[in-house]
C-alpha cells in the first residue's frame, strides 16, 4: 500500500471522507498529536487501528467528533461539572469520560461501560470531523510504545505502507497527548495529565480528583500500565536537581566516543558547554510542543539520550514530567 501524505483540502478531506465510510483508517492532526482514525460505528474498521498499531486490545481509545456533534447520541448521565468545563476549555486538548450509551463498536472501549470523548480545536481536525460527521475512534498515530507524532512525517515514519492517507496540517502546538478526565462520578478527576491541568478544572468546578494507581488495584486508565513514548535509543533519566551529574555522564560518554545527548530545557542547557543538546525551548508551552519532536530528532541521531527534568514540576509540567519518565528509563 503506497501512504500519501495530503494537505488538507476540498480534495483531500473528500478522499478521507470516502476512506472513513468504506471502512478503512486516516492519520490526521489535532492540536495536541496525530490521531490514527477510523469510524467509531465500524467495529472492522475499529480493530483495524488495533492492528495497525500493534496496540494492546484492552486499551481504550478516545472518540472525536466535531464541535456541533449531539453528544447525547454516545453518552449518557452527563454532571453539571462537565458541561462548565467543556464551556471552558471546549474545543481544546481535554478528553471526558461518560457514561456509554453503548451505540459504538465495543471494540472502542474494549468492553468498558464509559466512553472517551474529545473536540479538538485544531481547524483541520474540526474540517475533517465536520466532513464525515461521523464520531472518529482514534488513538496516537504512532506505532505502539514508540514516540507519538506531532508532524505528518512522524506519522509516515511509523505507518507507512500500512495506512492510505496522512492529513497533513503541520506541527501539532500542543505536543502532549489531551488530559483525561473521568466525569463519571461527583468530582471530576485525571486519569491521564496534559495542557488542561488540575489546577485548571479545580479553578471552574472547585474540586478536581488525580488518579494515582495503588499496588494490586485494577487500573481505571487502561492506557496507564503499558509502556509509551520510547525513543529507539538508550535514555536515562535525571531530576533536575542532579543535573550536573547528568553533564558528568554526557562528557564521560562523549569521551569514550558514544553519540550522546542531553534532553532539557533552555535554562538548563546554559547552565554546561555541552553541545549536545536537544533543547526543549524556555516557557511550559514550548517545553511540551517540543518533547516528542525532540525525542524523534533525538533516536535518530543520538545512541544515548540523557534526560533531565525541568526545575518547575507542577501545572502542565506533571504531564510533561509523566511522558519523559516513561520515555526516559
Ligand atoms: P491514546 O490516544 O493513544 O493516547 O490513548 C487513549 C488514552 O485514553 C489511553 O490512555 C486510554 O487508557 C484512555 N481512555 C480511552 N477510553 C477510556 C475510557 N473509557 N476510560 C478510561 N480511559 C480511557
Ligand atoms: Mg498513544
Amino acid at each position: 500500500m503506497n501512504t500519501q501524505i495530503l494537505p488538507i483540502d476540498d480534495n483531500s478531506l473528500r478522499l478521507a471522507k470516502q476512506i472513513i465510510e468504506s471502512g478503512g483508517v486516516v492519520g490526521f492532526p489535532t492540536e495536541t498529536v496525530y490521531g490514527l482514525g477510523a469510524n467509531a460505528f465500524d467495529d472492522s474498521a475499529v480493530k483495524r487501528i488495533f492492528e495497525i498499531k500493534g496496540r494492546p486490545n484492552d486499551n481504550p481509545l478516545i472518540v472525536h467528533v466535531h464541535k456541533d456533534y449531539d453528544l447525547s447520541q454516545l453518552v449518557y448521565d452527563v454532571p453539571e461539572y462537565a458541561k462548565l468545563l467543556a464551556k471552558a476549555f471546549l474545543p481544546g486538548p481535554l478528553t471526558m469520560v461518560y457514561k456509554s450509551k453503548g451505540v459504538v463498536s465495543p471494540a472502542v472501549s474494549c468492553g468498558l461501560d464509559t466512553l472517551a470523548v474529545r473536540i479538538p480545536s485544531h481547524s483541520g481536525a474540526q474540517r475533517f470531523l465536520k466532513e464525515v460527521n461521523l464520531p472518529i475512534a482514534a488513538p496516537s498515530a504512532n506505532l505502539s510504545k514508540h514516540v507519538s507524532p506531532v508532524t505528518a512525517r512522524h506519522v509516515y515514519e511509523d505507518l507507512k505502507g500500512r495506512i492510505e492517507y496522512i492529513l497533513d496540517g503541520g506541527k501539532c502546538s500542543g505536543g502532549i497527548e489531551s488530559t483525561v478526565l473521568d466525569c463519571t462520578g461527583e468530582v471530576p478527576c485525571v486519569l491521564r495529565s496534559g495542557l488542561v491541568t488540575k489546577e485548571m478544572i479545580a479553578q471552574v468546578v472547585g474540586e478536581c480528583d488525580e488518579y494515582v494507581l495503588k499496588d494490586g488495584e485494577r487500573v481505571r486508565s487502561p492506557g496507564m500500565k503499558y509502556k509509551h513514548y520510547s525513543p529507539r535509543c538508550e535514555t536515562k533519566l535525571f531530576y533536575y536537581e542532579d543535573r550536573f551529574k547528568a553533564f558528568s555522564l554526557c562528557k564521560e560518554k562523549l569521551n569514550q566516543g558514544v553519540k550522546a545527548y542531553l534532553l532539557c530545557d533552555s535554562q538548563t542547557a546554559e547552565q554546561t558547554d555541552i553541545k549536545n543538546v536537544l533543547c526543549l525551548g524556555r516557557t511550559e508551552s514550548e517545553i511540551a510542543a517540543n518533547l516528542y519532536d525532540k525525542l524523534r530528532e533525538g533516536e535518530e541521531i543520538a545512541q544515548l539520550i540523557i534526560g533531565i527534568a525541568p526545575k518547575k514540576q507542577d501545572g502542565v509540567m506533571v504531564g510533561v514530567m509523566n511522558r519523559m519518565s516513561k520515555a526516559c528509563k
